[in-house]
């Protein structure tokens, strides 16, 4: 029986337009990934290696997850999603066979992307049994499996983690996860873009100013953003089911109830 119930294997329908700001980690993202995906040859060429795997660093709902998937869209390939705390909690010797079995799909559906979300939970495997040894294990399993993707081209590996402090750092030697990119807390620019990603769909009042929005968020990741344009909806229709355009001041109490990912501390921690 298989070690997952299931490896899911996605076309991603996230694009470059629906990830505001991150210009640099965008840039970044498509120089490692769709380059190499797309001309293999000049890589040769130019006789270097295109690298394996790339390690998405920053606080949480800063859209991690959703690069992962716009560069698995833009390069054509496929999108195989694996959850670190799904896949590092099994019992002993099953991680590694969904490691081994995640990386056999991988291969079947080239080109393809495979994201490990929260890989910093290989980690916190320590402690979680008897034998302190599983994580390592586990983490030799995956970077045993990365080095063997040498020959087989067309598999990249994507990471990402909130907590870089927490992860081993045989995971960022050459080779394996050696591009690292920062996904970082949006500036102004770019909250006004994710304010107008997250109301594109949404009837506004004239007197709606996303650049107004987008000056008073500072702290407030991509995720927050989001959670401010749903509730300016919901306050709005609690208050009249009828209406029909959302008003600045639904966003106004909207951002009394959400409150910043970022405080001062927490950027200083990544930085
Ligand atoms: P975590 O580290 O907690 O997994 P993450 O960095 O992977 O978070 P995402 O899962 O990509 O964050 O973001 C969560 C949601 O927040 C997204 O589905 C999206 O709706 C919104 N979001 C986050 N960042 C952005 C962004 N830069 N532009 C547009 N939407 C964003």
């Amino acid at each position: 029986p298989s070690a997952l119930r299931e490896i899911f294997v996605e076309m991603p329908s996230v694009s470059w337009d629906d990830v505001g700001g991150l210009d640099e980690a965008k840039h970044s993202i498509v120089e490692a990934v769709e380059w190499p995906i797309k001309n293999p040859e000049k890589f040769l060429q130019m006789g270097i290696k295109a690298p394996k795997g790339i390690l998405l660093y920053g606080p949480p709902g800063t859209g991690k997850t959703l690069i992962a998937q716009a560069i698995a869209k833009e390069s054509n390939a496929n999108f195989i999603s694996v959850k670190g705390p799904e896949m590092f909690s099994k019992w002993l010797g099953e991680s590694e066979k969904a490691i081994r079995e995640t990386f056999k799909k991988a291969r079947q559906v080239a080109p393809c992307v495979v994201f490990f979300d929260e890989i910093d939970s290989i980690a916190a495997m320590q402690g979680m049994d008897t034998d302190s040894r599983t994580s390592e294990r586990v983490l030799n399993q995956l970077l045993t499996e990365m080095d063997g993707l040498e020959t087989l081209k067309d598999v990249v590996v994507i990471a990402a983690t909130n907590r870089p402090n927490l992860l081993d750092p045989a995971i960022i030697r050459p080779g394996r996860f050696d591009r690292l990119v920062y996904v970082g807390a949006p500036d102004r620019k770019g909250r006004m873009r994710i304010f107008k990603i997250h109301t594109k769909n949404t009837p506004l009042a004239e007197d709606v100013d996303l650049e107004n929005l987008a000056s008073i968020t500072d702290g407030y990741v991509g995720a927050d953003i989001e959670a401010v344009c749903r509730e300016a909806v919901m306050i709005a229709l609690r208050e009249n089911f009828d209406i029909e355009k959302i008003e600045m001041r639904h966003f106004r109490e909207a951002l009394k109830k959400v409150k910043p990912t970022i405080s001062e501390n927490i950027a200083q921690f990544y930085e």
